[in-house]
């Protein structure tokens, strides 16, 4: 929605908005919030709320710790909880600034504001992203920690009584629903305890934005059931993990820049190139798609989370699908990204990567239309599909090597992404694991 400075006094006032919650994205996808009171409201629609970005993680350094928060107040949203006679909650999505007015480069929002500026140099005018999250609900335990016991034996597509989560799960979507989210899906996904909430396509920065309202909303609504909602991509060995598959199509003045009825496949030059793109950086942006290291356990063959580097129009299996819708709804459907990545930089990235496509006129390979789970090492040779990451390290690396998405960063994001990371990885390199005692403890 669009509000101007007056719409938002005159909503606080109608609807005894009490609290001031001012939301932003650090590097890691966390979102951060400053609460001030309602006193405060002209100087936030000023520009003149001033934070300490020095405590938030992979930020600014000590010497540079005074930043501004300006308000995008098309985010304005009063939270339909908390809703009793002390007065509302709304909150803003905000951009970070520097003291001399500046975009902060280390806001990952500002970075793909700027990545959405490249687009427009490029000649398009939308990039347009619908999300498919996924997430698994636990039980708490009497304390009210989260426990890893499933709430229901569901699967897809089941119907209560299997699907005791049915009711957290509507209880989400009409939470959404009241915060203006369009939600086109919600179903049980394959696994116990697992679901997916769709919600309508929005340009990437909007897309962005909803992404982290909606993983808000959805922990906020299953504690109220005594459930826990994990985003974590793959919580429980032996059974699906979470994705969040990423569909996406590119607009410019004449509409879906994917679509060209006499195409092959009604797909347009631009779309294969796009494609091209994806596939050649598929490798690079891994690591900001998937970045932790829990997210390769999940991208391993068997759990319907791809695993090569390869697109197919018919076939559920490689990186990236194109569904069957065409016009003005063509678009490609990238399978890899899991609900742990950063959807800022996330969005980020896969741009980049099309727009090198676009200006490369990088060709994909052939599509592939067979089950790829089902070739040997020969034959996925001969039909030149390569793997993804098998780890964070390893995706790191390939991170590094590659400039086109480095750039989808910019340096200074880049930098402390693959410092931070690497210390991650490292953390959990030098642990000893239940499965090495497990193993080994009996035999040496
Ligand atoms: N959960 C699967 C994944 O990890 C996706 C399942 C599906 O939506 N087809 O990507
Ligand atoms: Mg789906
Ligand atoms: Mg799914
Ligand atoms: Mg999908």
């Amino acid at each position: 929605a669009t509000y101007s400075k007056d719409d938002i006094r005159q909503i606080a006032k109608d609807e005894n908005v009490q609290f001031l919650r001012l939301m932003f994205t650090d590097l890691f996808g966390t979102i951060k919030n400053v609460e001030v009171p309602i006193n405060q409201l002209e100087e936030l629609l000023d520009n003149k709320i001033m934070f300490d970005g020095s405590s938030i993680d992979g930020f600014v350094r000590i010497e540079e710790s005074d930043m501004y928060l300006y308000p995008d107040l098309s985010t304005w949203m009063i939270f339909p909880w908390n809703a009793d006679n002390k007065g509302k909650i709304a909150r803003v999505i905000c951009e970070v600034h520097t003291t001399d007015g500046k975009p902060f480069a280390g806001d990952p929002r500002n970075n793909l504001i700027r990545v959405l500026g490249d687009m427009r140099k490029a000649g398009f005018t939308d990039f347009n992203i619908g999300p498919e999250p996924e997430f698994f609900l636990f039980k708490l335990d009497d304390k009210g920690n989260p426990t890893t016991d499933l709430n229901d034996k569901g699967s897809y597509f089941d119907m209560a009584p299997m699907d005791l989560g049915e009711n957290c799960r509507r209880d989400i979507v009409l939470t959404l629903e009241e915060m203006g989210f369009e939600v086109e899906a919600a179903h049980h996904e394959e696994a116990p305890g697992q679901h997916e909430i769709d919600f309508k396509y929005a340009d990437a920065l909007a897309a962005a934005d909803n992404i982290q309202t909606f993983k808000l909303v959805v922990k906020s609504v299953a504690r109220k059931h005594g459930l826990y909602a994990t985003f974590m991509p793959k919580p429980l060995y032996g059974i699906n993990g979470s994705g969040m598959h990423i569909n996406m199509s590119l607009f410019h003045d004449q509409g879906n820049a994917f679509y060209d009825k006499d195409g092959e496949r009604e797909l347009s030059q631009d779309a294969y190139f796009f494609l091209g793109g994806l596939l050649k950086h598929a490798r690079s942006y891994t690591a900001i798609c998937n970045p932790i290291v829990n997210s390769y356990k999940r991208l391993v063959p068997g759990y319907e989370a791809p695993v090569y580097v390869a697109w197919s129009s018919s076939n559920r299996s490689p990186l990236v699908r194109v569904p069957n819708s065409r016009g003005v709804g063509t678009r490609l459907e990238l399978r890899s990204v899991d609900p742990a990545a950063n959807p800022y930089l996330a969005i980020a990235a896969v741009l980049e990567a099309g727009l090198d496509g676009l200006k490369n006129k990088i060709k994909p390979e052939d599509a592939v239309d067979r089950n790829i789970y089902r070739m040997d090492t020969d034959e996925r040779k001969e039909n030149h599909i390569t793997n993804l990451p098998d780890s964070l390290h390893n995706a790191l690396k390939d991170l590094a090597a590659d400039d086109v998405i480095r750039n989808a960063m910019g340096d200074r994001l880049c930098k402390n992404f693959i410092e931070a990371k690497n210390l991650e990885y490292d953390s959990y390199r030098t642990q000893v694991s239940e499965w090495e005692r497990d193993t080994y403890l009996p035999l040496y």
